[in-house]
């Protein structure tokens, strides 16, 4: 499946499950764990449930019992990365800066934009991924609050994505040069083969909340999972800061389902502001010329490498068609729509984290921690 979308190398799969197994069983490690949004609505596969199901609340005990200390939602760190992203974007409409700007949670994307398009790299965001936000802060803010030493706290992401283990290597990535941000990184798969290692009866468990500091999410965080996702959680907070008016409606449908290129338009401040979607390399090339050559119409742009975004990714269940990419991204709306809260910037636990700590987006600490570079590896 990842071997006709996954450009980074992760093709061959890497099997971290034993690193995981034997911090869990280290009495020494202090071991979280961060979900991403499209894990939720595919890992239901792995363990005997109808495709697509919403298995929240019951994935979290079960890590519960595999022995993590706290489980954490990677919801958060999208719903930070839409502040931070947002705040960048509005910056660069404002004072003239560079555009469009270009998405950057996708490694697989950022990958390919090294290697195939060096010369557009400063129309990518320099936020990092949702993924990387949540270890800077998983080894700086979270020991701090909770009194532990940066050192023994051991990081695992639970990611739809095998380009995933390669973005948590990079050097850039680290805050601490001698130890990584994020410890592992398993796919979707890896969870599943470990809660089926554990025996666990995942059909009649209870459901349990994420942990709290990373735990309270938004609907705009849920659906970073599928493709256009981003793009419109990012429109509705750029729309009410810009604005300053509540958006009349939240869903963007135009930039929802399989098709290759998805557009809208937005009002920001008065002007019709453009913005793209694309999901595919071979989709992403078509807007990244238009870039390169200085055509593109759009404001913003959102890529994702794999199709249907990251429901579809490479670490997912085997056996995905556009069928089941349908029903996940079907169930990813479902969850957005039942939210409580549906807009990154009305996330409290943000709120309170900007407060406490970052002071505000794209401020000193939030470029230190939250923010990355890129280089030309065209012949690497
Ligand atoms: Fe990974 Fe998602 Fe990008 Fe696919 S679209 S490479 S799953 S981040």
């Amino acid at each position: 499946q990842c071997a006709s979308v996954c450009p980074v190398g992760a093709i061959t799969e890497k099997d971290d499950t034993d690193l995981v197994w034997h911090a869990l069983t280290d009495p020494k490690k202090h071991v979280i764990v961060q979900v991403a949004p499209a894990v939720r609505v595919s890992l239901g596969e792995e363990v005997n449930q109808a495709i697509g199901t919403i298995v929240t609340g019951k994935m979290v005990t079960a890590m519960k019992i595999l022995g993590f200390d706290q489980v954490f939602d990677t919801d958060f760190t999208a719903d930070l990365t839409i502040i931070e992203e947002g705040n960048e974007l509005i910056q660069r409409v404002t004072n003239g800066g560079i555009l469009p700007m270009m998405t950057s949670c996708c490694p697989g994307w950022i990958s390919y934009a090294e290697q195939r398009y060096p010369d557009i790299l400063d129309h990518i965001s320099s936020c990092k991924s949702p993924q990387q936000m949540f270890g800077a802060l998983a080894k700086s803010y979270y020991p701090q609050k909770a009194g532990l030493d940066p050192k023994d706290v051991f990081v695992v992401s639970v990611m739809p994505c095998t380009a995933k283990k390669y973005e948590a290597k990079r050097e850039e990535m680290s805050v601490d040069e001698n130890s990584p941000d994020i410890d592992v990184v398993l796919t979707t798969r890896e969870l599943g083969k470990m809660i089926k290692q554990m025996g666990i009866n995942f059909e009649n468990l209870k459901e349990t909340p994420f942990d709290s500091p990373f735990g309270i999410t938004t609907g705009a965080a849920a659906i970073f999972g599928a493709t256009g996702g981003v793009m419109e959680a990012a429109i509705r907070t750029v729309y009410e800061v810009v604005n300053k008016k509540p958006l009349e409606s939240l869903d963007f449908k135009e930039l929802r389902g399989l098709e290759g290129i998805k557009e809208a338009e937005v009002n920001l401040g008065g002007s019709m502001v453009k913005v793209a979607v694309a999901h595919t390399l071979s989709m992403a090339k078509v807007l990244c010329d238009q870039v390169r050559e200085g055509t593109s119409p759009y404001a913003f742009i959102e890529i994702m490498t794999c199709p249907g975004g990251c429901i579809g990714g490479g670490g997912q269940p085997y056996g995905t068609t556009n069928k089941v990419r349908q029903e996940r991204i079907d169930s990813t709306y479902r969850l957005d729509a039942s939210m409580t809260l549906r807009k990154s910037h009305e996330n409290p636990e943000v709120i309170a984290l900007y407060k406490d700590f970052l002071k505000e987006p794209l401020g000193e600490l939030s470029h230190h921690l939250l923010h990355t570079h890129y280089s030309d590896r065209k012949n690497k």
